[in-house]
């Protein structure tokens, strides 16, 4: 089983710009490194400003001409692309484990929803309507139309290597902009696979430019990207920290600028819950990529009257379901953590967890495996002033909280400056209704763990983020409106 990057099929040790596999102008490199064992996957360039200067004159070059192709033409190139990244869906899942070591089912799950998104957007980009406007005026006509934006410039994280490439390439180079993207520091191959087949669907040169560094040189790129006057469009998803630097950035060009960001996940689950559907609906939500997606459960809010039921029923699950280990092996469902920094955070926020009084029910420590990994863990007794449920885990730990009453639970579920996803579990059709209208987030799942689709939208409210990926609403993102109005008539 391959475990370092020798003979990994679509594994490229170098950028990609303008159609060509590319080194830093420095000659730097850095090392990417499997986070289930250490071992070294192979260098890619260490890129830096002039770089990625470099790489936006080549966008902005090519733009001149992909703007003119029609949704037809692009059409056909994304859906090319869409087919051969599920023909190769095995290759680039196992590669994808190998840099972020997620479990290869799930790898396998996110190369599917990622590709999906090619195909989505391919066939979107044939509705970008227009406007007839009914005019005021006898002697004048207006119509609205769309039109691509230009140079879209992209900051992706390690947690989806491929689906946050494809989320917001796919739809860019749909609306006929062209991109250059700097994908996160510890899995850049997966972007860079996503290039030899963008290539072999035809995509022509200078249209998708990934550019790589380490997290050194990741301020820097960031600010040519927001400060660039060839850039028209910043899309990023990471933390809202880092979204809140490039969004003042961005201003001093006004550029148009979406955010996908941190969430703080409330998942609520009331007395009349269905038990085994929110306990499997928790185990999804909360240990997937072994809780490090930023729509994961981060504070589960259960009622007390089925509170030491689902704790219990909860504990058990977790014992039963979950195995950690390198995403490679069969029946793994937990890898590691992507870094040492992550452990150290997670595990700094159990301790302090407990140390104010939580109780550990299951795990609560560094697995004995070593490296990167942590034991899933399960928490009770944990109150609304703990760190662990302030900041974001991205960790595999459910911290639960004990509420009485519907509004108790709602003003604490809303009570954060973070609005991206959040959960419930009821079976009373009333409580559904106004528990979802009442929660103050972008995402909404009843009595459901998992809510992404490529035909719907993604996005938060208040600090989680501006705008809207994937369904009709993600190709508005690189799309101007233009009024133009005949006179004369
Ligand atoms: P995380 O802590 O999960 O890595 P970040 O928001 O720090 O979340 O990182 C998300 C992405 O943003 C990564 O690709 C990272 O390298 C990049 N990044 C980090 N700091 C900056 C910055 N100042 N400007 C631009 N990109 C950055």
């Amino acid at each position: 089983m391959a475990s370092t990057g020798k003979n990994v099929p679509f594994l490229h040790n170098n950028a990609y710009v303008n159609g060509k596999w590319v080194t830093a102008l420095s000659g730097k490199t850095y090392e990417v490194v499997n986070p289930a064992n250490g071992q070294v996957l192979g260098q890619v360039p260490d890129m830096d400003q002039s770089d990625v200067k470099a790489a936006v004159e080549v966008a902005h070059r090519t733009f001149q001409t992909w703007k003119n192709t029609t949704p037809k033409e692009r059409c056909v190139i994304l859906k090319k692309w869409y087919d051969l990244c599920l023909k190769y869906k095995k290759d680039l899942a196992t590669l994808l484990t190998l840099e972020n070591g997620k479990p290869l089912a799930e790898s396998e799950g996110e190369l599917t929803y990622g590709s999906g998104f090619l195909e989505w957007f391919g066939e979107e980009c044939r509705r970008t309507y227009g406007d007839v406007v009914p005019s005021a005026t006898p002697s004048k006509r207006t119509l609205v139309i769309q039109q691509p934006i230009g140079v879209a410039g992209m900051i992706t994280p390690w947690n989806f290597p491929n689906a946050m490439v494809t989320r917001k390439a796919g739809a860019a180079i749909a609306a006929g902009c062209t991109v250059v993207l700097r994908p996160a520091e510890d899995t850049p191959y997966s972007a860079l696979a996503l290039c030899q087949l963008a290539e072999e669907a035809g995509l022509p040169s200078g249209v998708l430019n990934v550019v790589t560094s380490d997290r050194s040189n990741a301020g820097p790129i960031g600010k040519e990207l927001c400060e660039n006057p060839l850039v028209s469009k910043i899309s990023f998803t990471g933390s809202t920290v880092v979204g809140k630097i490039l969004l003042s950035q961005s201003a001093s060009t006004v550029k148009k600028v979406s955010l996908e960001l941190g969430g703080n996940a409330p998942f609520i689950v009331f007395d009349s819950a269905d038990l085994d559907k929110a306990v499997s609906g928790l185990l999804s939500c909360k240990f997937r990529n072994a809780g490090q997606t930023c729509v994961c459960a981060n504070r589960v809010l259960v009622q007390d009257g089925i509170y030491d039921k689902f704790i219990q029923a909860l504990g058990k699950a977790i014992t039963a379901q979950l195995k950690t280990g390198d995403g490679l092996q069969p029946g793994v469902t937990q890898g590691p953590l992507i870094n040492s920094r992550a452990l150290e955070k997670v595990e700094g926020l159990v301790k302090d967890a407990v140390s104010a009084g939580a109780t550990v029910v299951v795990g609560g420590n560094r697995d004995a495996k070593g490296g990167n990994f942590y034991q899933p863990t399960l928490l009770s007794n944990v109150t609304t002033e703990m760190r662990v449920v302030k900041e974001e885990i991205f960790g595999p730990v459910a911290a639960v909280i004990r509420f009485k009453t519907e509004e108790e639970a709602l003003g604490i579920a809303n009570n954060t400056t973070a609005g991206l996803a959040a959960y419930f579990f009821t079976s009373d059709i009333g409580q559904a209704w106004r528990v979802s209208e009442q929660l103050q987030y972008g995402l909404v799942g009843v009595n459901e763990g998992i809510l992404s689709a490529v035909e719907s939208t993604f996005g938060g409210w208040k600090e989680s983020g501006l705008g809207r990926e994937g369904g009709k609403y993600g190709l508005n993102e690189y799309l101007e409106y233009k009024n133009i109005c005949y006179g004369g008539i």
